[in-house]
């Protein structure tokens, strides 16, 4: 069954009308007919089984029907990481929404070798992925921002999963003890954290650095691999 974000409110009898490239997507890829079904969500309202109503050449309206889910929360988790090269910050994004992060920030760091990315893009596929991945809200991703300004601003209610590779660090699950609260978990670029950064992080009250085990992995395994473990120890992946 297809699933569609949609930026609008969703409620009985209401009908929603899909942007044009939803549109040619429904019709033109999807090849949907009137009286088809797929499922619609906002990140507010749940999830609603809807119809689609008249389907012209670019345009079609969906009626709703009933509501299959009831909205739920997600579990109050980021991810922070560095500008790495675009393919690999791609899938970083669509992983993270499959993890069910909440938001993805985009940090600059000394060693990035970009200071600007597509983020509408990175959004597209966020969005994609929550919808293949059974969400119930897509994941926010913000614009790029040097490190030591987010730091400064940063809300020390939220604990910092600083991901070390630098060594003589706790291992995650250790880190991960005192896990009651939101949490952020940081990766760095293919060029590490330089020593300024990482003794910067290390006098933050809110991080908690940690280990990812003893072999160098890419920022992509090691964000699927940290969010896992988040989930795994505090997050929606407990019983
Ligand atoms: N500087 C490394 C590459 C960094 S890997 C090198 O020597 O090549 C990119 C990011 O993934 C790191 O900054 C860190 O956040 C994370 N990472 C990779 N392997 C890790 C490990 N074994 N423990 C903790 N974090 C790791």
């Amino acid at each position: 069954m297809i699933r569609l974000y949609v930026d609008q409110p969703l409620g009985a009898e209401a009908t929603v009308r899909p942007d044009p490239d939803q549109c040619r997507y429904l019709l033109g890829v999807m090849r949907l007919k009137t009286g088809d079904e797929l499922l619609l969500f906002n990140g507010r309202d749940g999830e609603w089984l809807a119809r689609v109503g008249e389907a012209g050449k670019k345009t079609c309206a969906l009626v709703l029907a009933a509501r299959t889910r009831e909205q739920s929360v997600t579990p109050d988790l980021d991810l922070v990481v560095a500008l790495v090269k675009r393919n690999r910050l791609e899938t970083i994004v669509e992983k993270a929404a499959e993890l069910g992060c909440r938001r993805v920030r985009l940090a600059i760091t000394r060693r990035t070798n970009a200071d600007h990315t597509n983020v509408a893009r990175l959004q597209a596929i966020a969005t994609e992925a929550a919808e293949q991945t059974g969400r119930l809200d897509v994941p926010l991703i913000l614009e790029p921002e040097k490190l030591g300004a987010m730091l400064d601003g940063w809300d020390s209610a939220r604990f910092l999963l600083f991901c070390d590779e630098g060594g003589h660090v706790p291992t995650a699950l250790q880190a991960l003890r005192d896990a009651d609260g939101p949490w952020a978990v940081l990766i760095g670029p293919e060029g590490g954290f330089d020593d300024s950064e990482r003794s910067r992080l290390h006098g933050e009250s809110f991080v908690r650095a940690c280990s990812l085990g003893p072999r160098i992995l890419r920022a992509d395994t090691a964000a699927i691999a940290a969010l896992t473990l988040w989930q795994a120890s505090a997050g929606d992946w407990r019983d």
